[in-house]
């Protein structure tokens, strides 16, 4: 798949994290999207899906970016199902994308969220 780019900050732990540079539990893996067990989870399930390319957040993303955005979001459902979550509609998950600092991100690689699991959560 074509990308909009395949730049990578050499000072980014998300991007380190994409290359096998900073081990992780990983979920999945392709060409362009690496996805990883979140280290404090919130849920009983809860993995991070990113870019492999470096895009800071949401507020950057563009028309450029639709195809990898929408794989990853059609991504989703089957990853959260093979990492635990009960199928809709008994089941299911909760997608979060926190963007700049009053949207709560404090990693600065897109990241997209996937929670589910039994509750209670530590957080919602
Ligand atoms: P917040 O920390 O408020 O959730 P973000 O949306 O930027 O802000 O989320 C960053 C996420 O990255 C956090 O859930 C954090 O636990 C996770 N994280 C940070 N470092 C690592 C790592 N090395 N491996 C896996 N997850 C990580």
């Amino acid at each position: 798949m074509s990308q909009p780019s395949h730049a990578h900050d050499d000072k980014c732990i998300f991007c380190k994290i994409a290359a096998g540079k900073i081990p992780s539990r990983k979920v999945y893996e392709d060409a362009d999207i690496f996805v990883f067990d979140d280290i404090n989870p919130w849920a009983p399930v809860h993995f991070l899906m990113i870019p492999k390319a470096h895009v800071a957040s949401m507020a950057q993303v563009g028309l450029a970016h639709e195809a990898l955005l929408g794989r990853m979001m059609a991504l989703a459902p089957r990853l959260a199902v093979e990492k635990g979550c009960k199928p809709y509609p008994e089941g299911g998950f909760r997608i979060v994308i926190n963007t700049g600092a009053e949207g709560g991100q404090e990693v600065h690689h897109l990241h997209i969220h996937v929670m589910g699991g039994p509750r209670p959560w530590i957080k919602g």
